[in-house]
């Protein structure tokens, strides 16, 4: 099985450390490949974002480094890019241009209604719940809704790789504050989102960076939708979704059973530039 990353934030985005700090953390780990997906610079800026004007010194910084460490590990240069509706999302053309490697499509920001602002559903719980109250009139399963249907969206019209955090909505659900998973309205909604998925060649990833920043205790997505993603053959890989670069290989063990579990029995990755499935 090969040991590998690719959805890795740095000190261009929101993670702690240099580049190099995490290709040499990989190099130790015996990484066959690492990928770095800083978040894409979106229209309004934020601080967890690439600035619009470091765009460029990112690329270069990783590409040089690729260059370096060839005899000794794959280095990939992405972005994990925010579908923000109806301004920009994974296939815009300022970022099919810029030559990357691959793309995670994510979605963080909801908009909120009557507004051209967007508010975070992974961000802190008050700005869930401000979202709940002043776009959804504190309905969870019309906010959860709208959620999966810019998932959908998103996976219909952008091109990209790598669908990032399929669950993210959970986050802030621990103890089942606000919503219940098993509710069959939630599951109805993923499985909506799956079979439009299954629709494309896009890689769902199993995400560990929930349990390592300490949010949720289990993986992004829930045990049960990795199953139900296996009955309809999605491509999967796993990912640390690392913010420092001790964790670019957090939980990999037991997330690994959990797939294994499952009944997937190979993963994706990206090796020699193309991407290939290695057994389990
Ligand atoms: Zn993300
Ligand atoms: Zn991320």
């Amino acid at each position: 099985m090969l040991l590998t990353n690719y959805h890795t934030h740095c000190d261009f985005c929101d993670g702690a450390g240099k580049p190099e700090d995490y290709i040499t953390e990989a190099i130790s780990k015996g990484f066959h490949a690492l990928g770095f997906s800083s978040h894409a610079p979106i229209s309004f800026e934020r601080e967890w974002t690439l600035s619009e004007k470091s765009v460029p010194d990112y690329l270069q910084t990783i590409n040089s480094l690729k260059r370096e460490y060839a005899d000794r590990i794959e280095v990939y240069t992405g972005l994990e890019i925010d579908y923000l509706e109806g301004i920009s999302g994974p296939s815009s053309k300022k970022f099919s241009t810029l030559g990357l490697d691959y793309t995670i499509g994510s979605v963080h920001m909801i908009p909120v209604r009557d507004s051209d602002s967007f508010l975070p559903i992974d961000g802190a719980v008050e700005l869930l719940k401000e979202l709940l109250k002043n776009t959804f009139d504190g309905s969870f399963e019309k906010l959860s809704e709208r959620y999966f249907g810019l998932i959908r969206d998103m996976l219909k019209n952008h091109q990209f790789n790598i669908l990032g955090h399929l669950d993210l909505l959970k986050k802030r659900n621990t103890h089942n504050l606000l919503f219940d998973e098993n509710a069959l309205w939630y599951r109805n909604q993923v499985l909506d989102t799956l079979d439009v998925l299954a629709e494309t060649d896009v890689i769902l990833e199993v995400n560990t960076g929930g349990i390592s920043r300490k949010a949720i205790d289990s993986v992004y997505p829930s045990p049960w939708i990795i199953s139900e993603a296996r009955k309809r053959d999605i491509p999967l890989m796993l990912n640390a979704d690392a913010h420092v670069p001790e964790h670019i290989d957090y939980y990999y063990s037991e997330a690994l059973a959990i797939i294994k579990e499952c009944r997937y029995g190979e993963l994706y990755s990206l090796s020699g530039g193309k991407w290939i499935t290695r057994e389990i």
